[in-house]
């Protein structure tokens, strides 16, 4: 069984569609797949019917957007009942403050020179959803800097003309959200947040008094260390221990579908928790 629990289609930031993203899984060898689109879970439907092709298990996951103390925080959520009213109606909160900050960040860079932002990201929206990663397409396509990537460092990170601070869900309603799904929390790439160690510890404290049992141990091809670091913590809390690509996009080879190293052995799988149970391909 290989498990990939974090992935991305056009839903939000990703670059393929949902069946394409389960189709490019089971290509790689991928067994159950988790779609876990920001601050949405609009993109299941359709990789439910692939995986249903494919003989693939997929699981209902979404990828929320948090504000802890000053850092900008991802939680997944894993198994989620999509229709449950209490995470819709969280989703719809967050993808407001989405459209609010993209409306700044296009007023922001309006008033660098760069015309049209908003329109322009939006146009690489394929369903309104407008993140950064929009913006930076539209920025590349005209021309201020050659890649995404770069695109990111000069203009969409902090203390850059296109950031605009952002007041994301809180965490425990977030957690909220996804526990009245049926979900479970897992936080998300932790070693990504730039926390030193005794903030970390406390923001795993905080996410487990809201109700939080897991954090991604293994997130696509992060270094040695970073996976030592945080197979510590998930044994030290207790936390079950999840693993993920963070897959968005086919050209950026360091984290493709189930490519990245295996969960260490003495980490629980969130796959064994009592409520992982993906949904049965029929192929
Ligand atoms: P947002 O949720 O709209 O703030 O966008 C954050 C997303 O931008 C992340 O989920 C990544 O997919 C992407 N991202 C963040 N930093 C970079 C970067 N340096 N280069 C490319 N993509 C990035
Ligand atoms: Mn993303
Ligand atoms: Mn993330
Ligand atoms: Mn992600």
């Amino acid at each position: 069984m290989i498990y990939d629990l974090h992935a991305h289609s056009v839903f939000s930031d990703g670059v393929l569609a949902p069946g394409d993203v389960v189709r490019r899984a089971r290509a790689h060898g991928v067994t159950t797949l988790a779609l876990t689109d920001h601050d949405s879970t609009d993109g299941l439907s359709e990789a439910r019917s692939a995986a249903n092709q494919e003989g693939l298990r997929l699981v209902a996951g979404c990828e929320l957007s948090v504000s802890w103390d000053t850092h900008l925080i991802h939680i997944l959520g894993l198994n989620v009942d999509p229709d449950n009213v209490n995470l819709q109606n969280g989703l719809a909160t967050l993808r407001d403050i989405r459209t609010q900050r993209a409306e700044g960040m296009a007023r922001q860079l309006e008033k660098h020179g760069i015309p049209d932002a908003m329109q322009g990201a939006l146009r690489h929206s394929a369903n309104g959803i407008v993140t950064r990663r929009h913006f930076a397409q539209y920025l590349v396509e005209l021309g201020h800097a050659p890649t995404v990537r770069t695109v990111f460092a000069k203009f969409l990170r902090h203390g850059k003309p296109g950031y605009v601070k952002t007041q994301w869900a809180p965490l425990q309603e977030a957690v909220g959200w996804i526990s009245a799904a049926g979900g479970i929390a897992v936080i998300a790439h932790p070693q990504r947040y730039g926390m030193t160690a005794t903030r970390l510890r406390k923001l795993i404290q905080d996410f487990m008094e809201c109700g939080g049992e897991g954090l991604e141990v293994v997130s696509g091809a992060g270094a040695d260390d970073a996976v030592r670091s945080s197979a510590a913590l998930a044994e030290r809390f207790g936390l079950y221990g999840s693993v993920g690509s963070d897959f968005h996009d086919p050209e950026l080879g360091w984290n493709d579908l189930g490519k990245f190293a295996a969960l260490p052995a003495n980490i629980q799988p969130v796959w064994t928790h009592s409520r992982f149970s993906p949904a049965q391909g029929q192929a």
